[in-house]
């Protein structure tokens, strides 16, 4: 018996006055699994993304997250966590205060916010930089703290855009074992764009190579580097010819 995927997307098109930004996307993405939205800049990843989250919102197609049809639903009705490039953090609260600022706004009672903070700094080793500002902290802390905080929103489905690409090579590759490691610990589905192929190949069970607003192939890394469909899939992934 094989479990009904926990993310679907049917046939989904988002377009802007006629310019393309993507057509006939239909993905299956199981329940703890980790994907991979990879491709060059333009190709429509980040459209996917969010539609995904709501924030934008398809011209055709379905989207179902749960077993629920969320193609209409409001961002904050597909609980779901997102974590951007940028860290979105607010320069003037503290770590501990920018990682509980949603489940504050959701009222959540002051005793499971600091166990929840508790747990989360554990988790994204920042336990001590509780009162730093942001402005004090690594570029690698800082997405830490941004990591922390979806984690603190407590969502089964986290969305990731570029979350490494304003870190350096070597914080890159730290908060990418991070990363990961969070997703197979707690168990989460995480849809992750980037458009860095070593990056797509080191993290995904799947991985989505997508071109001109289209996907190319969907499969294993192994897959993809060793049964490409096209040029182009051998050419991105770096497979002999
Ligand atoms: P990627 O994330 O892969 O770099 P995007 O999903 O951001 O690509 O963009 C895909 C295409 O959609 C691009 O051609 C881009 O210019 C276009 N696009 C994205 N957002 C908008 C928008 N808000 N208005 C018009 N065109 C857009
Ligand atoms: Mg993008």
């Amino acid at each position: 018996m094989t479990a009904s995927p926990f993310v679907v997307l049917k046939d989904v098109a988002k377009r802007w006055n006629g310019q393309l930004g993507v057509e006939g996307i239909s993905l299956e993405i199981p329940e703890g699994s980790f994907t991979a939205l990879l491709g060059p800049s333009g190709c429509g990843k980040s459209t996917t993304l969010r539609l995904l989250a709501g924030l934008e919102l398809p011209d055709e197609g379905q989207i179902f997250i749960d077993g629920k049809d969320v193609t209409t639903s409001a961002a904050s009705d597909r609980n779901l966590s997102m974590v951007f490039q940028s860290y979105a953090l607010f320069p003037h609260l503290s770590v501990a205060e920018n990682v509980v600022f949603g489940l504050k706004v959701r009222r959540v009672p002051k005793k499971e916010r600091q166990e929840k903070l508790h747990r989360a700094l554990e988790i994204t080793g920042l336990l001590g930089y509780e009162n730093r500002k942001p402005g004090e902290l690594s570029g690698g802390q800082r997405q830490r703290v941004a990591l922390a905080r979806a984690i603190v929103a407590g969502q089964r489905l986290c969305l990731m855009d570029e979350p490494l690409s304003n870190l350096d090579a070597k914080l890159r590759n730290s908060v990418r074992k991070d990363i990961k490691k969070l997703q197979r610990d707690l168990g989460i589905t995480v849809v992750y764009v980037t458009h860095d192929q070593t990056e797509a190949m080191s993290m995904a069970d799947t991985v989505v190579l997508m071109k001109d607003g289209h996907i190319q192939q969907v499969g294993t890394p192994e897959n993809l580097y060793n049964s490409p469909n096209n040029t182009f899939v051998a050419e991105f992934v770096g497979a002999p010819p």
